[in-house]
């Protein structure tokens, strides 16, 4: 049996990656034409697939590798604690990786996240955190109540399970499945590229400011929680808030106690240029959301952090059944934890702060020679985060036919050029690890910017 898997060439591995791997998020008729390299390792800030091609990570790796591929720190955490055990569970037992990691996050999060509950996806975080927060009010000391609806941001992502979905607003993700959400309320996006006739952009950002404060003020007595994605909303095309929009929710759920759930799955860990995205506002959530770049990026591993007011709420006698009833079979995971362990080390050992500030300038003096191009719209940047939105007509913001997937052919005409990319729709992506160096953030910008001429000129 295990012979057919000894000697496998390229092109078999092709063949059977078409015969039989679905994969996410793709138009699988053409992915498959369009042959994408089949990755065999990693070094450093490069990915090489079987071919021996060698290509720049220029969106580390979906968002969540940290210091590159293959750190020999983090492979040594791991091979440690796989010489140890690889899983065991943490329904009914405790694990050291899992405690410790537990009170690392705890040392770092905004004050006030006392308690940790692991789980394995960005979506599942943010489930978690749903969950948590309606049975919370239904348990409350001092007056529970039956809170039935959320409120979100429009345009929001947090995942694609159904809780996560009823919380998003990506409408060509989430459409097809409307009628199995539960309800929410969403305030505006509060950002300002296009705006709705009638309005200035300043006038617009007043109208969303305005606008949350009533829904807010509106739905106080049914709001379960408030869901966010502080400063930057990822897959709605790097999307940033002005500031003082984090501040603002954060003073309004107070003022109405409607708990603040957080979802740091894409800006926490430094990809933001802070540790976690709430430290640019001092907003101290009521839940905080991690994933992606947790362990570093190396292994599924996510944690939903809270406070004791809501941890209490699930105290008692375990007959009176306010228990949490909830959990994932590799919950907590100790190769997960390990990594995530050795991961925290290496932010504060290499300065990661410092490099990703350094790394934000190149970025921001690389990519300002796209300023002026004709089929730019806009380009958007937080720390390591960079969405150029593409256009037919920079002065009417009129988008390209979403046939010609001009997003995507910048992505092909990256690849060619030996890095890796991955668009949101025509908005072209950058992330680049928060450990890259600087002279490979300057090759990426390079490569993108050639690229998008090469791709834009054929219009
Ligand atoms: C990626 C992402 C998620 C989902 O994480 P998965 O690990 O893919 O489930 C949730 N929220 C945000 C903000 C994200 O960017």
């Amino acid at each position: 049996m295990t012979s057919e898997f000894h000697y496998v060439t390229g092109e078999t591995l092709r063949q059977w990656d078409n015969d039989h791997v679905w994969h996410p998020f793709a138009p699988m008729s053409a992915f498959r034409q369009e042959a994408p390299p089949i990755i065999v390792s990693g070094q450093g800030f490069d990915l090489l697939d079987v071919d021996g091609r060698r290509y720049l990570d220029g969106i580390s790796s979906l968002w969540c590798n940290v210091h590159g591929h293959a750190v020999s720190e983090i492979d040594r955490a791991v091979r440690d604690q796989l010489s140890e055990i690889a899983h065991t569970t943490l329904l009914g037992l405790c694990s050291e990786p899992s405690i410790k990691l537990a009170r690392a996050l705890v040392k770092r999060a905004p004050a006030g996240l006392n308690r940790v509950f692991y789980s394995d996806s960005g979506a599942t975080s943010v489930e978690v955190a749903l969950k948590m927060a309606y049975q919370y009010h239904r348990q409350k000391s001092g007056g529970p109540d039956q809170r039935d609806i959320f409120l979100t941001v429009g345009n929001a992502y947090h995942g694609d399970t159904l809780g996560t979905v009823s919380v998003g607003g990506i409408d060509l993700f989430h459409r097809s499945y409307r009628h199995l959400l539960f309800q929410t309320v969403s305030v505006p996006s509060p950002v300002a590229l296009r705006v709705p006739q009638g309005h200035s952009r300043e006038s617009w950002l007043q109208f969303c400011f305005d606008e949350t404060a009533r829904l807010i003020r509106d739905y106080s007595d049914r709001a379960a929680g408030f869901v966010i994605e502080p400063i930057v909303q990822g897959a709605a095309g790097i999307l940033i808030h002005p500031p003082g929009f984090l501040k603002h929710v954060r003073q309004l759920t107070r003022e109405y106690q409607i708990p603040l759930i957080a979802d740091e799955v894409a800006v926490g860990f430094g990809r933001t240029g802070k540790l976690f995205a709430c430290e640019h506002e001092s907003a101290e959530p009521d839940f905080l959301c991690l994933a992606k770049g947790i362990s570093g990026g190396y292994l599924p591993l996510a944690a939903t952090l809270t406070t004791d007011e809501i941890y209490n709420a699930f105290l008692g006698d375990p007959a009176e059944c306010r228990t949490f009833f909830h959990g994932h079979t590799y919950t907590g995971n100790p190769l997960g934890c390990a990594a995530g362990l050795a991961s925290l080390e290496l932010f504060e050992r290499n300065n990661l702060l410092e490099n990703i500030a350094a790394c934000g300038d190149v970025l921001e003096a690389e990519l300002a020679t796209l300023n002026d191009h004709d089929h730019v719209a806009e380009i958007r940047r937080k720390g390591m985060m960079v969405g150029i939105e593409l256009v037919r007509d920079r002065e009417t913001l009129t988008p390209f036919d979403a046939s010609l997937r001009i997003g995507h052919q910048v992505t092909l005409a990256a690849r060619r050029r030996g890095v890796i990319i991955r668009p949101l729709g025509d908005v072209v992506v950058l992330m680049p690890a928060p450990a890259m160096p600087t002279d490979l953030v300057s090759t990426l910008c390079s490569v993108v910017r050639e690229s998008i001429l090469e791709v834009t000129s054929r219009q």
